[in-house]
């Protein structure tokens, strides 16, 4: 549509026959006439709202075109030209019905009445396409085609942004098959299960889900437990170990991929969901293709990086469904892929990023080191930009600490053992020596380990690798106990106390619930046994805490290392809460009598005080005109509450009880009249409050103060008489 040409129209006005029917109307809220322009091609209505004919105001309010395949409106309030593009049905101020609802039947009543019968004729032959044989009126028609002409406006609207999409997607093509062998070789090897069930007293069916042989298996020769890590004994893969009877409905486990495409400017990492669902017997019963084992691999995200010198620029796509409408495609990233957590394939590595200043990161030594491992790598990228060094760790094989460098760069709090990124050599940035960095490289340790190994190197203990590796599998990052004051044996004979204690040992509750998050959700669950030890571990260190208060002897051998600990355990919990509980009593019995002890004081003091004042039964000073009185029953303190609305009402019981005093604070010309509130407790001002809780002003405080004082003296001049006594 053309606006210009459209504009310079002539706006039409009413005639005087409108302004005179404009009366006769009610309900009534547009007039409508119509008409053909522009070679009877495009549709012109006028729109007139009576409101304003009733008052002689003959200009339209606003009038539309409408074309075969578009519409606009103008606004004609206004001088200057306005253009709106809503349809009937989402203009402001106007309405083509009325929707009513009566309780039983619906109805529409119409708001616009069209002018003439060949207003009405024009319409409806320029819209017969679009009518419908049980159209209430010709609007429904309208609705129709404005309805048709919005849906293709959007289409254009996504067009412009799906093109350049669709344009940028084309010259990519599928990952060689190298790289989907390598996911399910390598990446995914972490899924592989050796499910198992006894069939004769020692003997156990055994299938390899890897080798996926199947055969009897003598269980003397092979240790089977469920959800234990061990061999199948087949061909030799690293399985976990599944009881058929307690396998769940479907193991299901899932990896993200990141394959990393080479691109003229830059490179495009391209993230696939890898997903291996191994079900039980009764889930392969119900389920179509009747295999233990089913598969898949799909790409969801695609991330475009390219360098303006070493700043990378990157620009996201997801697959999925665009507002809602059409097919699953290539479209703007919108988050709703969580893929940050995955695995890099570096079988095209370093050659894809070689032109990038990616080329020299080794990222690709570290994902061959830990193919089953996922982490940020996108992450891992940004951090070798700002610390290139992140190299140095992933050609030394520090795997573990690499990946916890990533996390811990821009936030150091997700460290304990701490790296020094501005450091020079290697010894310096892990903060140890040549010896113990072998030490830390040979265990691939993480930075807890790398903590164990800082403390160790600065209290002169030397740790071997599988010294430290068996103390962090146990203890985890415990430093006390590196220090020789805090135990009674080599670290080595504690752990292999706890290590044989612990074989029956419950996992815990911290280990058992853990596997459920979904943040766990693409790691590697880590063997029973080790989390049966940390767990034995854990309570070991509190049975000794128990013991240390107890006074037992820790020299003794059975006591420090007991034989069946778990039940020494539990029975010395009995007789460490019955020692707290006893100690508890202790506690509230002495508090109980020093509280009476005070206030036996106070008693004493208020008696001297007021002795002083000659029989008057208050506390006065004078020229201050304030007097201190005290309550004579629970009645009187919660009247002192209401009327200062303040909660001292609910001290009624408390003071009964004798564990606290309340006085009132008066004026002394209006002694019955409430004004401050103080309660006293061990000898001091716990809190003194007028109306409603407020404080208190310059009088009051000076008074309360020269109250506190005499009552010091009193108390500290009764404890020297008695002392005084006592001594002679
Ligand atoms: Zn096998």
């Amino acid at each position: 549509m053309e606006k210009r040409k459209l504009s310079a129209i002539p706006r039409m006005e009413a005639t005087p026959e409108m302004v005179e029917m404009a009366d006769r109307m009610p309900g009534i809220k547009h007039m409508v006439t119509a008409e053909l322009v522009e070679d009877s091609k495009i549709l012109l209505l006028n729109f007139f709202e009576v409101s304003k004919l009733k008052k002689g105001k003959t200009e339209a309010a606003f009038r539309t075109f409408l074309s075969s395949d578009d519409y606009i409106t103008q606004d004609l309030s206004v001088s200057k030209v306005k253009w709106l593009t809503a349809a009937f049905d989402n203009m402001q101020n106007f309405r083509v019905f009325e929707y009513k609802w009566d309780g039983c039947k619906s109805q529409h009543i119409p708001l616009v009445f069209i002018w003439s019968a060949t207003d009405k004729e024009t319409i409806e032959k320029f819209f017969k396409t679009y009518s419908k044989k049980d159209d209430e009126s010709v609007w429904n028609a309208i609705g129709r085609f404005q309805d048709k002409v919005k849906a293709s406006r959007l289409e254009e609207k996504h067009r412009k942004v799906l093109a350049p999409i669709d344009l940028k997607m084309e010259p990519i093509v599928e990952p060689p098959q190298e790289f989907r062998d390598w996911v399910w070789e390598y990446g995914m090897s972490f899924s592989r299960y050796g499910i198992y069930k006894e069939t004769s007293k020692g003997k156990a069916e055994f299938e390899c889900t890897y080798c996926k042989k199947i055969g009897v298996v003598d269980r003397s020769k092979v240790r089977l437990r469920n959800n234990e890590k061990g061999e199948c004994p087949f061909c030799g893969s690293k399985v976990t170990y599944k009881a058929r009877g307690k396998m769940p409905y479907q193991i299901v486990d899932e990896r993200w991929f990141i394959y990393v495409d080479r691109q003229e400017k830059g490179f495009l990492l391209r993230y696939f969901n890898a997903k291996r669902h191994i079900k039980n017997d009764a889930c392969i019963e119900t389920s179509i293709f009747k295999k233990r084992i089913e598969e898949s691999l799909f790409e969801y995200s695609r991330s475009f990086w390219t360098f303006v010198g070493n700043t990378p620029m990157k620009e996201s796509y997801e697959w999925g469904v665009y507002h809602q409408r059409g097919l699953s495609r290539w479209i703007p990233d919108e988050g709703n892929i969580a893929c940050m957590e995955s695995i890099l394939y570096p079988g095209n590595l370093p050659q894809a990023w070689e032109h990038t200043p990616m080329k020299y990161s080794a990222l690709e030594i570290l994902a061959q080191n830990i193919p089953t491992t996922a982490f940020r790598y996108e992450d891992a990228l940004d951090v070798y930009l700002k610390f290139p060094k992140l190299e140095w760790f992933c050609k030394m094989g520090l795997n573990q600490l690499a990946k916890d460098v990533v996390r811990g760069y821009n936030y150091s709090g997700n460290m304990t053992g701490k790296v020094n990124y501005k450091a020079g050599t290697i010894y310096e940035i892990l903060g140890l020596n040549k010896v113990n960095t072998r030490t830390l490289q040979a265990i691939d340790g993480n930075h807890y380990e790398l903590r164990l190994l800082q403390v160790a190197q600065q209290l002169d203990i030397q740790m071997k690798p599988e010294q430290l590796k068996e103390f962090y599998e146990t203890f985890e990052c415990n430093t006390d106990l590196l220090r020789e004051k805090n135990r009674k044996v080599s670290l080595h004979k504690l752990c292999r106390y706890i290590d044989k204690e612990s074989e029956r040992y419950p996992i815990g509750e911290k280990n058992a619930c853990m596997w459920g998050y979904s943040y766990n959700r693409y790691k590697e669950r880590t063997d029973p046994r080790i989390e049966r030890k940390q767990n034995m571990a854990h309570d070991w260190l509190e049975y000794i805490g128990w013991c240390r208060e107890l006074k037992y002897d820790l020299d003794n051998k059975f006591i420090y290392m007991p034989n069946n600990f778990k039940k020494v355990h539990d029975r010395t919990a009995e007789e460490y809460k019955a020692l707290q509980d006893k100690k508890a009593a202790a506690e509230k019995k002495r508090r109980e009598k020093l509280a009476a002890k005070k206030m036996a004081e106070t008693k004493k003091a208020m008696e001297e005080i007021f002795s002083r004042n000659d029989g008057v039964d208050a506390f006065q000073i004078k020229g201050k005109g304030l007097i201190l009185v005290v309550p004579q029953s629970g009645d009187e303190i919660r009247k002192e509450g209401e009327a200062l609305h303040h909660c001292v009402g609910g001290y009624v019981d408390r003071v009964a009880r004798g564990e606290t005093n309340i006085f009132f604070i008066r004026k002394a010309d209006h002694p019955e009249k409430s004004y401050f509130t103080m309660e006293w407790r061990d000898n001091k001002i716990i809190q003194c409050r007028g109306f409603k809780n407020c404080g208190m002003p310059a009088d009051v405080q000076a008074f309360v103060k020269v109250f506190e004082k005499k009552m010091n003296e009193a108390i500290q001049g009764d404890n020297k008489k008695n002392a005084e006594r006592k001594a002679g």
